[in-house]
């Protein structure tokens, strides 16, 4: 299916799109990515473009939310082919601004969510979530949405935008989407494009260890021990370094030192120069 599909990189231009869309009583769905866009970002998209009358995609590596021994320089970027993908996806419009419209000189303003934004990507990854909330909230508000999609592979991510989109009263509705893997179970990311042939053999490992951790704590054992357990197994596999396995309530991303309801386990481990996130729910 090809759509009619536009680039646009001024708010302005795309509060234009977009309030045409409105004015005609379109419903509008926003996927935001920082691109190099693969099948787990096309999911997002097609489920937009299923619930929706148009959808627009956002594509901004947004510096805020590098800290400056990251790989902000390094990430992967293809804007013409991500266009090209979009438009045979069905998206309607592509929102690729600058970094200096969305963030002018003489900006000021920023979006921190204490608690849910301290913990675990949190702790090892200093102003990460208040890079995202800020450029999240300004998407949001930006393109007007009805409903904004993110995936459950970015799980903390995912609570924090909810939180925000409440207390800030945003009339959005942010709907959750399940993490697509390899076949694997590695879960796609642009970031596995940095991985050597050997390290991407061991990668699907942290999946591996979380769906053990979850199989031990389902039968009884305590979430140290699992942790303990899986923390081992990553490194005895190749895993230089792992940031967290954690056992948590899945609201307020509190840690559970045993599972009796639900709860979610996450992981942070570094392969390589490479750091892999992933995460079950139970
Ligand atoms: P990113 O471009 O990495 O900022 O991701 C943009 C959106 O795509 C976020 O909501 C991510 O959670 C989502 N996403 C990335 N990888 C996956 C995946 N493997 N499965 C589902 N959603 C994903």
């Amino acid at each position: 299916m090809i759509q009619n599909f536009t680039t646009v990189r001024t708010v302005s231009e795309l509060r234009q799109v977009i309030g045409e869309w409105r004015r005609a009583g379109l419903s509008v769905g926003l996927v935001p990515t920082m691109g190099a866009l693969h099948e787990g970002h096309f999911s997002l998209v097609d489920r937009s473009v299923m619930e929706n009358d148009r959808t627009c995609v956002s594509l901004f590596v947004n510096p805020k939310q590098f800290s400056p021994t990251e790989d902000f320089d390094l990430y992967p970027r293809n804007e013409a082919a991500d266009a090209q993908a979009l438009q045979c996806r069905g998206a309607n419009v592509l929102f690729a601004p600058l970094v200096e419209e969305m963030y002018p000189a003489d900006a000021a303003t920023s979006v921190s969510v204490p608690g849910l934004g301290d913990v675990l990507e949190g702790e090892f990854r200093d102003g990460f979530f208040t890079g995202v909330a800020t450029v999240v909230s300004k998407l949001l508000i930006q393109s007007m949405a009805d409903r904004a999609y993110f995936g459950d592979k970015d799980y903390q991510q995912l609570r924090v935008i909810r939180r925000l989109t409440a207390d800030l009263n945003i009339p959005v509705q942010i709907i959750g989407c399940p993490i697509i893997r390899e076949e694997d179970g590695l879960a796609l990311s642009s970031r596995n494009a940095y991985l050597t042939t050997e390290e991407r053999a061991i990668a699907p490992a942290l999946y591996t260890v979380l769906l053990k951790m979850v199989a031990a704590i389902q039968s009884g054992a305590d979430s140290a021990s699992a942790v303990q357990d899986g923390t081992q197994h990553l490194l005895s596999v190749g895993f230089m370094k792992v940031d967290y396995l954690a056992v948590v309530d899945p609201e307020t991303l509190l840690p559970l030192s045993s599972a009796t309801g639900p709860c979610r386990v996450l992981g942070a481990a570094w392969l390589g120069k490479t750091r892999l996130i992933d995460n079950v729910g139970v």
